[in-house]
This record gives structure tokens, C-alpha cells and sequence, in this order.
């Protein structure tokens, strides 16, 4: 079969690669439908290693390359024993989250920070081919009623609702979201279901601001031409926001979340970085400000699904291109464009 796979830094190969074998105790083989392309995945072709490491993996004891792709949907063609609900034919998408489940993250259920932790598509082989093999407690079904190519966006999705989960944001809060790319789209669509008062949005580029708008922000702000820290203070009653959703990975921005939220409020870094930031802490420690990370996910997959199935949650706008697998290459330099969000791969026939 045909996969796309990352051998280094701008070096992404479509090549001939076995069929995964058949399926051990606890695993399963998926025939993908749709995958999508991560902001992730762009940053390892163009900047990486950053996530994948070089040697072998500590959980998997997999080294590169590896064939990408962690957020998709598909079937289940062969299951490494029983698992409740789901047989072979059933329709899923997938946590990619591998786990050692022996950790005191995995057993407190937060497997998403298990120790020696790494995702399918980064660390093992992922869903950029038409067989994918899983770990069985990864399988999610899809509800009836949603589709195989909105099932694909739960994953990216599924971050922006655990940032907010993380935020605690409650009914009538105020928000200020740092970028509206795939992450922060997905925190906004996840603060409208929060029932959030007003959502403000910091975004330079034009198409995503105005996406961003189309969704339902309150107001959208263009960080090169206003003072958006003080803007919000204004909207906010000289307030402040009660939650600041860092989205982009940028450390000066981490700074501003920080700098902006109300006294006693909350700043949630949800953008993956390697930098570092200066965080001052006579902003922190005087006002009790409280500063979150908040990483991918921890069962939100599920949740999204059901909102996607109830029509609660409407994730179509985030869908900006589908390409087939073989044109895997065509679709990441096109990623990069402006108005794209997310563009979903389709394996061809096996
Ligand atoms: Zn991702
Ligand atoms: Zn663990």
C-alpha cells in the first residue's frame, strides 16, 4: 500500500510499504477514510523533529520514518480481540493518544500526559495509508447521522473543547481567543457551546479573521493595527477577560494571555511551541491569575461526536480542501496558504 511518511525535515516520501500485519491483544486495523493534515504535521515537514524524536520512541521503541496523520476516520477491518460495541465493520474515528496505561497519569485517567506518551502518526505509524493499525481503547464509534469526513475533524476539534474545559468557562464569561487557525476555530466553536458572553478574537490574517467572525466572535481584532489588550479591557467594563485562550504556540503571545486576563482570571496555553517566554510574575502572583497548559485531549473525542450527532456542534466550516492521498505533497504546500484550515486526505483504493 501507498503512505506518506516523514523521513526528516522537508522530506516527506509517498512510498510502497507493507500492509500492517495482522492485529496483536489490544489492537485493531482501520481502513481510513479521511485524514487530516495538522498544523503539527506542517511543522514537522518544515521545521522538524519536533515532536517525532529521532531515536527510538520510550512507549513504542519505534524510530522514524514514520508514516503521518493522528486525526481520522475510517472502519475497523480486524480487531486483536473483543471489544464491547465495535466489530469488525464499524465505523470509527480514532483517540491517537498511545499510552502505557501503568503510569500515575493513566491510572488517574489522564492518559493524554502519560509519561512515556506519544501519538499515532508521530510516534508509530499513522493514517496517511489506507490501513492504519490502532490501540483498541483509541476506537470511538461514529453516531449514526455524521458523516465519515466530519468524524475526521473530531480530533482537531477535540483540543479546542478540552482547552476550554480546562478554562472552566462558565456561562456569561468574557474570552479573548489568540488566533483563529484550526486550534483556535475549534476553542471558539467550543466557547459558543460553553455559553461564553462575549468572544473576542485576535487574528492578522484577513480570511481567517473574517472565518472567525462568520462563526459567531463577538468581535475580531487585527493585532497589527489595534491595541487588543486594551480593547477588551474597554468591552469588558475595565475588567479585563475572565479567560484568555492562547491558541497559536507564539511565546510572546503566551506573554499577552497572561497580561491581559482579569485579575483572578484565567490564561490557557493550548498553542504547542518549543520557545520560551518571559511571564512576569508581579502579573501573576498580586492578582491571582492562573496559568493553564492545556494539551490535545482526554476522552473529548467522544463528546464531540455527540455534539456533531445532536447538531449542536457544526464543524463543516473548518473543512477547506479534500485531496487524495496521492496528492499528499500538492495538499501540505497548499496548507500553508491562508485560507485553508483544514484539508483532509483520502487514501485511494487498496
Ligand atoms: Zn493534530
Ligand atoms: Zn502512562
Amino acid at each position: 500500500m501507498r503512505a506518506l511518511r516523514w523521513h526528516g525535515r522537508g522530506d516527506l516520501r509517498l512510498e510502497e510499504v507493507p500492509e500492517p500485519p495482522e492485529p496483536g491483544p489490544g489492537q485493531a486495523i482501520v481502513e481510513v477514510a479521511y485524514s487530516g493534515i495538522c498544523g503539527t504535521d506542517l511543522h514537522e515537514y518544515r521545521h522538524g523533529p519536533n515532536l517525532i524524536r529521532t531515536g527510538p520512541h520510550p512507549l513504542t521503541g519505534l524510530a522514524p520514518p514514520f508514516t503521518l496523520g493522528h486525526e481520522f476516520s475510517g472502519r475497523v477491518v480486524a480487531l486483536g480481540g473483543e471489544v464491547p460495541g465495535i466489530g469488525v465493520g464499524t465505523r470509527v474515528a480514532v483517540d491517537p493518544c498511545l499510552r502505557c496505561g501503568v503510569c500515575r497519569w493513566c491510572r488517574h485517567g489522564e492518559y493524554h500526559i502519560c509519561a512515556k506518551g506519544g501519538s499515532l502518526g508521530l510516534a508509530a505509524d499513522g493514517a496517511f495509508a489506507p490501513l492504519v493499525t490502532v490501540p483498541a481503547e483509541g476506537l470511538v464509534p461514529i453516531p449514526d447521522g455524521v458523516s465519515d469526513r466530519l468524524a475526521a475533524l473530531a480530533e482537531p476539534l477535540a483540543v479546542g473543547l478540552h482547552a476550554v474545559r480546562r478554562a472552566a468557562v462558565q456561562p456569561g464569561d468574557h474570552v479573548l481567543l489568540l488566533g483563529a487557525g484550526p486550534i483556535g476555530v475549534a476553542a471558539l466553536l467550543a466557547l459558543k457551546l460553553a455559553g461564553a458572553a462575549g468572544i473576542y478574537v485576535s487574528e492578522p490574517v484577513p480570511e481567517r479573521a473574517r472565518c472567525a467572525a462568520e462563526l459567531g466572535a463577538t468581535e475580531v481584532f487585527d493585532p497589527g493595527r489595534t491595541d487588543v489588550r486594551r480593547e477588551v479591557f474597554l468591552r469588558t467594563g475595565r475588567v479585563g477577560p475572565d479567560v484568555v485562550v492562547e491558541a497559536t504556540g507564539l511565546p510572546e503571545l503566551a506573554e499577552l494571555a497572561v497580561t491581559t486576563v482579569r485579575r483572578g482570571g484565567r490564561a490557557v496555553l493550548a498553542g504547542i511551541s518549543g520557545g520560551s517566554a518571559s511571564l512576569p510574575l508581579t502579573q501573576i502572583v498580586p492578582f491571582e491569575r492562573t496559568v493553564l497548559g492545556s494539551l490535545g485531549y482526554n476522552f473529548d473525542i467522544p463528546r464531540v461526536l455527540e455534539l456533531i450527532a445532536t447538531a449542536r456542534l457544526d464543524p463543516s466550516p473548518l473543512l477547506t480542501g479534500v485531496y487524495p492521498l496521492a496528492r499528499g505533497l500538492d495538499a501540505f504546500g497548499e496548507l500553508g496558504s491562508r485560507h485553508h484550515l483544514k484539508i483532509l486526505l483520502a487514501p485511494e483504493e487498496r
